[in-house]
């Protein structure tokens, strides 16, 4: 049996992961779909503290991996398919491994943003097209921008990134948006920020150099046009990796886990969440590793807890 199992190995489970093992508590870690997480597909990452020069994002989760090891973490390349709470320990079905069981459990899971799925844009991530503006906007100073979305992030996005930006247009396919009053109000009074509403995007156009802009239809006239610009925002949310816990733990509607306020405690004694699977809010590196070391710590109290629990008995 595992005193600890954590899943996923983006900033948030390999901080955790660097923490326990440090803390001789010897946790297995199972990588997932996608080892080193998110910034695996990213190339500079100029905002983690402690890299002057910045850091490639493949580099940079490399070796957060080999402190972990270096103290003794376990990794282990699979999905978690499912997950069983009803009883402890925990049992988790695990490709690879089949069956096995935890004390408590670390979840860091991450969420996947979404994109349009069209063509040319898997092909431009990293070389023009985006889901993070707080990482990204800074490489478009002067630049032409679009941002994809109606919601509050979209516009809060497109707000942000006049910062940088010579021009920001704001593309949505409806001509009405969902985002708020104040949202949009903010927006409007933006000089920056142009409107290209009722379009629907078919296609993000670039060249071997990146990406220089992307192909809309005009819902009312049928019409495609392009619209000009070096980088192409996608705004229109995120998936938390949560489906495989199956309902056990408690989620917000949009299936992000529940934390208590100040830490990384779910409604299941000895499970913790951390990074952003649970966060909706921030979504960086640094406050999934910081919410990665809080999820360690919490772990760590806990099984002492357990154990006291046990003497005491
Ligand atoms: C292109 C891009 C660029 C970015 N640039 C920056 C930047 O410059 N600065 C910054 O601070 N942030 C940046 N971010 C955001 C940052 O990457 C995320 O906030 C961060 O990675 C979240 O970390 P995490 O540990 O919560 O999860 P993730 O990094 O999402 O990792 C999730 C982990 O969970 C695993 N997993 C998922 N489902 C399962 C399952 N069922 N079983 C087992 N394992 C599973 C995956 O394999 C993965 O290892 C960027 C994101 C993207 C997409």
């Amino acid at each position: 049996m595992y005193k600890s199992v954590i899943i996923g190995t983006g900033p948030a489970g390999l901080t955790a992961a660097i923490y326990l093992a440090r803390a001789n508590m010897n946790p297995l870690i199972i990588e997932g779909p996608q080892p080193g997480g998110q910034l695996t597909t990213t190339t500079e990452v100029e905002n983690f503290p402690g890299f002057v020069d910045g850091i490639q994002g493949p580099e940079l989760m490399d070796n957060m991996r080999k402190q972990a090891e270096r103290f003794g973490a376990e990794f282990h390349t699979g999905w978690v398919n499912g997950v069983d709470m009803s009883e402890r320990p925990f049992k988790l079905n695990v490709e690879g491994l089949g069956e096995i069981v935890a004390e408590t459990l670390i979840i860091s899971t991450g969420a996947t943003a979404k994109y349009l799925g069209i063509p040319g844009e898997q092909d431009n991530v990293g070389r023009g097209v985006s889901t993070c503006a707080t990482c990204d906007g800074f490489f478009f100073r002067n630049k032409e921008i679009v941002v994809v979305g109606g919601g509050d992030s979209a516009l809060e996005e497109a707000n942000f990134l006049t910062r940088f930006a010579s021009k920001v247009t704001l593309v949505h396919r409806r001509d009405e948006l969902r985002a708020s009053k104040i949202m949009q109000d903010r927006a409007r009074a933006n000089e920056k920020i142009q409107w290209a509403l009722n379009r629907t995007p078919v296609e993000i156009v670039a060249d071997e150099r990146g990406v220089k802009g992307i192909k809309v239809t005009n819902n009312v006239t049928g019409e495609e046009e392009t619209i000009e610009a070096s980088g192409v925002f996608v705004a229109i949310g995120h998936h938390p990796n949560t489906g495989f816990l199956g309902g056990q733990i408690t989620t917000d509607p949009n299936g992000y886990i529940v934390t208590n306020p100040g830490t990384s405690e779910t409604n299941v004694p000895g499970v913790f969440a951390c990074g952003d699977v649970q966060d909706t809010r921030y979504r960086q590196a640094i406050t999934a590793a910081g919410s990665g070391c809080m999820a360690a710590m919490d772990c760590e109290k806990y099984i002492e807890s357990l154990e006291h629990s046990k003497v005491v008995l």
